[in-house]
């Protein structure tokens, strides 16, 4: 597959003391939130396969959907500016957000052009939506390509197959060895593209995700539907899919909505370690992590990889909800 190299690689990952003397497991973290700076975070790995195939179709402009303060948007919006492309972001505004800032801010600087669409009426007609925009650029003469929703299909689930193999290089070179690897799941993506490069490399891991939003079910439904799409793009039949291990209950008060022990969790970690984690998915990942070590979950565990997907940027639209936590 066509790749372009737009994130700065490999991240490092650093064993986090704070945590690995509290509890038994070492704890280590996978610095994904230093992939680039306004670009960072986990989407561009994925968007170095999407928008390498965006290219080579001779595609000019990126559509791309999210929430308000979407870290996949806003990725897409700095790799379309680097790039010289066009970019149009439909975002989705829950009711009373009106929060100009953070990621959204960022759209904005760069040049994405933003359709704002209220929840309710999002959630009911994004698809047409993005096929309007679609033809709409069709109509002026250019050429558009649709991202999906956090670049979580096949082709962008490529770019954490990816990641993974820089795990399997990091193990090699130090001789640590990661018998855990936690990431968060918001659409699904980074998880399957890590438990794909378990499964292909037969690396014996546990691929453990923490769902952000939805719950384990849908999640292992998604995932099954994801691998399918991706080994579509690579040479392989089919996988074992009986590892796949979502920890469920730790949505909280729902997606992007934060509870003040979850923004504690994250204060904590940033007053032990200098890592600042986002409170969208890699705070309440962590939450989790935290409480099922207490629970004993990982007792077993030498070596925990947990991945720090990146979204820092969320931060600065819950500055209040953080400062009062
Ligand atoms: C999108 C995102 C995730 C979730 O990744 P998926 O591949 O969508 O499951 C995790 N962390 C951050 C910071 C993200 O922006």
């Amino acid at each position: 597959m066509n790749k372009l190299h737009l994130a700065q690689l490999p991240t490092p990952i650093e064993k986090i003391g704070y945590l690995s003397n509290k509890y038994k497991p070492n704890i280590f973290v996978k610095r994904d939130d230093l992939t680039d700076s306004v670009a960072s975070g986990n989407k561009i790995r994925k968007l170095e396969y999407s928008v390498a195939e965006a290219l080579s179709l001779g595609c000019d402009t990126l559509i791309t959907n999210g929430g308000f303060q979407s870290n996949h948007c806003r990725s897409t919006a700095a790799v379309a500016a680097k790039l010289g492309l066009k970019c149009i972001l439909i975002l989705r505004k829950e009711p009373g957000e009106n929060i100009e800032t953070a990621n959204f801010l960022l759209d904005h600087m760069l040049g994405a052009d933003i359709r704002v669409k209220e929840h309710d009426d999002f959630q009911a007609h994004k698809d047409e939506m993005m096929q309007e925009v679609y033809q709409e650029v069709l109509d002026k003469g250019g050429k558009p390509y649709i991202i999906p929703m956090g670049a979580s299909n096949g082709i962008g689930t490529l770019g954490y197959i990816d990641a993974f193999d820089e795990i399997l290089e990091y193990e090699k070179k130090t001789g640590i060895v990661f018998d855990t690897i936690i990431d968060a799941v918001g659409s699904g993506g980074t998880y399957t593209g890590l438990y794909l490069g378990n499964e292909l490399r037969q690396a014996h891991k546990d691929i453990v995700g923490i769902n952000v939003c939805d719950d384990a079910d849908f999640f292992i439904k998604e995932i099954n539907s994801i691998i399918d799409d991706t080994l579509s793009h690579l040479d392989v039949k089919d996988v074992e899919r009986s590892h796949i291990h979502i920890i469920d209950g730790y949505v909280g008060r729902g997606y992007s909505l934060s509870r003040k022990e979850e923004l504690e969790a994250i204060s904590d970690l940033s007053r032990h370690s200098g890592i600042i984690l986002d409170p969208v998915y890699t705070g309440k990942a962590y939450y989790g992590l935290i409480h099922e070590l207490e629970k004993g979950t990982f007792d077993h565990a030498k070596n925990i990889l947990f991945m720090h997907t990146g979204g820092i940027y969320g931060l600065f639209s819950k500055s209040k909800e953080i400062i009062s936590a």
